[in-house]
């Protein structure tokens, strides 16, 4: 039996704008257990990606409670849970989110400096980093000078190389044709296991849903279990 590495418990968001509210999360509770993989699947506007936002910190629920090892993340300062990212958790968007004027190494680099890593080590675990995504020959590369699914790698890389107990996903092959999302997902999904990372992934690919540990479906503001 796995641990429980991050658990989610009645969560509500409701969105207004003016006088147009959006009410997105109805009561989602989900559990992701330690070193698995779980994919939340749903419709686009479903919630997924405000679900995601607000398990990583990003967004705060209307109600409900997020924990991290048995730990409440909703009640933290904006400091406390910028440090509890910077020390726990791995981010990967549809969009690279890569720094245009920085190369691939500067890139991988970056949250390593962040997290008070010295220039040596932050390299050295660059470089290694880099290379287990095929990398070697772009360490210089920027992003424009980059294909879509080195950019992608480039940006797992950076989130698996500070080595953060659980990576938060969205659609993070969702720009790629099917060939080179499937190599992607690959490459990313062992490079996590390899480590004992736990990955919660959003995305509306079945079929990579359907390698993932756990499929989770969101619909009508809650989540149903597989
Ligand atoms: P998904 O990722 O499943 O496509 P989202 O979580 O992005 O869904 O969005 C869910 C719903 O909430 C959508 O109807 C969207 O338009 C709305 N929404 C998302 N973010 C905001 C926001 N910042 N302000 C207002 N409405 C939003
Ligand atoms: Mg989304």
């Amino acid at each position: 039996m796995n641990d429980i590495i991050l658990e989610a418990r009645d969560l509500t968001k409701t969105y207004r704008e003016g006088s147009v509210s959006t009410r997105v999360l109805r009561g989602v509770s989900l559990t992701a257990y330690s070193g698995s993989t779980t994919a939340i699947i749903g419709r686009s506007g479903s919630g997924k990606s405000t679900l995601l936002h607000i398990l990583g910190t990003l967004d705060s629920p209307d109600s409900g409670s997020v924990k991290f090892r048995g730990s409440e993340l909703t009640g933290l300062g904006d400091r406390q849970k910028a440090a509890f990212r910077s020390k726990n958790l791995g981010f990967v968007y549809q969009f690279h989110h890569l720094l245009a004027d920085f190369s691939a190494l500067e890139n991988v680099m970056m949250p390593l400096l962040i997290a008070g890593v010295t220039l040596k080590d932050a390299r050295a675990r660059a470089l290694e980093y880099l290379s287990l995504v095929g990398l070697d020959e772009r360490i210089n590369s920027r992003p424009s000078e980059m294909s879509g699914g080195e950019r992608q790698r480039a940006a797992i890389a950076r989130a698996l190389c500070p080595r953060p107990s659980l990576i938060l996903a969205d659609e993070p092959t969702g720009n790629l044709d099917a060939r080179n999302a499937n190599a992607v997902f690959e490459l990313f999904t062992s490079l996590a296991k390899k480590d004992g990372t736990s990955i919660i992934m959003v995305t509306h690919d079945n079929l990579l849903a359907g390698r993932c540990d756990r499929i989770l479906t969101i619909s009508d503001g809650v989540i149903s279990d597989d």
